[in-house]
């Protein structure tokens, strides 16, 4: 899995091939305390604006922490990701959303 190659799907089974059974065992909501850390830690790092490297490698964390509660969950993320947000905005159905900004899109 090359830098200029990955997608959700290739990383959703590397996640899985590296720690299935063991994020199966945690369970989802083990799981998703361990996700809600990586949260913390990822707005400490977007907070201090110290070291770019650091808060890059916390979004990597988050979202492997997100794709490991979909691999317990059963989640297809690249089927998630389609469906929700694949023709557009979920909420005006716009390439470039015209929803009011005072609306969640
Ligand atoms: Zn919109």
């Amino acid at each position: 899995m090359s830098e200029q190659q990955i997608t959700f799907s290739a990383f959703q089974k590397l996640i899985h091939d590296m720690y299935f059974e063991k994020d199966e065992t945690r369970g989802v909501e083990g799981t998703f305390m361990w996700l809600m850390e990586e949260v913390g830690e990822l707005a400490s790092a977007l907070r201090s604006g110290e070291n770019p490297q650091n808060t890059a490698a916390e979004f990597a964390d988050v979202i492997a922490w997100l794709t490991t509660i979909a691999n317990v969950a059963g989640v297809d993320l690249t089927a998630a990701i389609a469906a929700k947000y694949g023709h557009g905005c979920p909420g005006c159905g716009q390439f470039h959303c015209i929803c009011d900004n005072a609306e969640k899109p």
